[in-house]
């Protein structure tokens, strides 16, 4: 199973210690920063290779990165001001465990990528926000961002060039929709935890009004490997529209639950049976979730390939990547309620059809689990449904929306109607 990933991203892991910056130096870690910052490369030509590679965000919403740089430098002239470049390190959606995984293995490949991506941009500060949670981590980076800068691969002059770009550690307020670029933006200034309605988009107006670019910590390491192998060498990985790897954290009832990196466009099959081990001893397959918020695959289905394409019938939209096998003995209604108490507890209470439609959708879980669904159940679902769709102000509220839809189509209408009471 591990055998069958492709690697890119965890290549070196087991030769890096990430305390020892020795272990990174020696496999010609900060080799391409030192190269860009002493011969000066032009950001440009770099951010065309990001750009041709056709890299995209690793944060769920998979946006083009070369074009959110683009946005953010043509911003920055236009209102004379110096973009910033905000790392999201927050991972607060449960099953969700990449970029810790990335941060605990090596944590100089985030701040190498993160320092060629403020150079494209032309940034001088960047912002890591972690996530509360994340102590170990937030030490392990305190004391990788220190190491590198005693070595002089961050701050002033970098490697004797004259490229000044510092990177500081902001400890997340904690909850999961700190993870929303404008909400982490708005925590990073001191403010409470609300999502604000976009456009304006922070490449435009971000942090302090700044354009700023918030790339995930799977994005930023992306960036070295782009420029070390080369755009045409990285889309031999990955799909047309989805070059390069992905790290999806598998969790649930497989024989090997953890992070493992395998191309865009892996059938979920493959990910679950051969990738990650297949089924636990003595457990029979009911149903794969794909991205926490997003639907349910069995039969058929887990031949659909997972990555940003979202065109085809036969898609699969990987989202952070995060992977639920769930086998037949497990009780389900247990996980709705324990999803919907997410959803009721996460809302941040802005908008009244997230706030009030998470805990009417929690009853009605509940409702489930206790056999008491009563005849309006459906309709009001449904209904709630189409009001979270389509009335909120950040797309948790679809979120919302997509994972109970998923939960119709996975166990279809009878299964609300067959407890009804009245
Ligand atoms: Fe807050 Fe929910 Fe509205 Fe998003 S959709 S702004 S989480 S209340």
């Amino acid at each position: 199973m591990l055998e069958k990933q492709t690697k890119l991203i965890t290549k070196d892991y087991d030769k890096i210690k990430p305390h020892l910056i020795e272990s990174y130096l020696n496999l010609g870690g900060y080799e391409i920063l030192k190269k860009i910052v002493q011969e000066e490369k032009d950001p440009n030509e770099l951010l065309e290779k990001i750009k041709q590679a056709g890299l995209r965000g690793r944060g769920g919403a998979g946006f083009p990165t070369g074009n959110k740089i683009e946005f953010a430098k043509k911003f920055a002239k236009e209102k004379n001001q110096t973009p910033y470049l905000v790392v999201n390190a927050d991972e607060s959606q449960p099953g969700t465990f990449k970029d810790r995984y990335i941060i605990d293995h090596n944590p100089h490949s985030l701040i190498e990528g993160a320092m060629i991506e403020a150079y494209i941009l032309r940034a001088k500060k960047v912002y890591i926000y972690i996530n509360p949670n994340y102590l170990e981590q937030y030490k392990i980076l305190e004391n990788t961002i220190k190491t590198a800068e005693d070595r002089g691969f961050i701050g002033k002059n970098i490697f004797g060039s004259r490229t000044d770009i510092k990177i500081y550690l902001r400890l997340g307020a904690g909850g999961y929709i700190f993870g929303e670029e404008t909400t982490l933006i708005g925590s990073l200034e001191g403010r409470r935890g609300e999502p604000r309605l976009r456009p304006p988009f922070p490449v435009s107006h971000g942090y302090l009004d700044h354009p700023t670019v918030v790339n995930n910590v799977e994005t930023v390491v992306n960036i070295t490997i782009i420029l070390n192998l080369g755009p045409e060498e990285y889309r031999k990985f990955g799909t047309k529209n989805s070059p390069g790897t992905k790290l999806y954290s598998v969790s649930g009832s497989v024989q090997a639950p953890g992070v493992y990196e395998a191309p865009l466009g892996i059938s979920i099959r493959e990910l679950v049976h051969e990738i990650s081990g297949g089924m636990k001893k003595g457990k029979v397959l009911d149903f794969v979730q794909v991205g926490r918020m997003g639907g349910f695959y069995k039969g058929k289905t887990l031949d659909f390939k997972i990555s940003y394409d979202c065109t085809g019938k036969n898609d699969v939209n990987v989202g952070l990547g995060d992977v639920l096998v769930v086998d037949k003995a497990s009780d389900f209604e247990e996980l709705l309620i324990s999803w919907s108490t997410f959803f009721k507890r996460e809302s941040c209470g802005q908008c009244t059809p997230c706030r009030e439609g998470t805990y009417h959708l929690y009853k009605i879980a509940e409702r489930i689990q206790e056999n008491k669904l009563t005849a309006k159940d459906y309709d009001n679902l449904k209904r709630l449904i189409e009001v979270l769709e389509k009335t909120t102000i950040c797309p948790f509220g679809c979120f919302v929306a997509n994972m109970w839809k998923g939960v119709i189509d996975l166990k279809g209408k009878n299964y609300f109607l067959k407890n009804k009471k009245n």
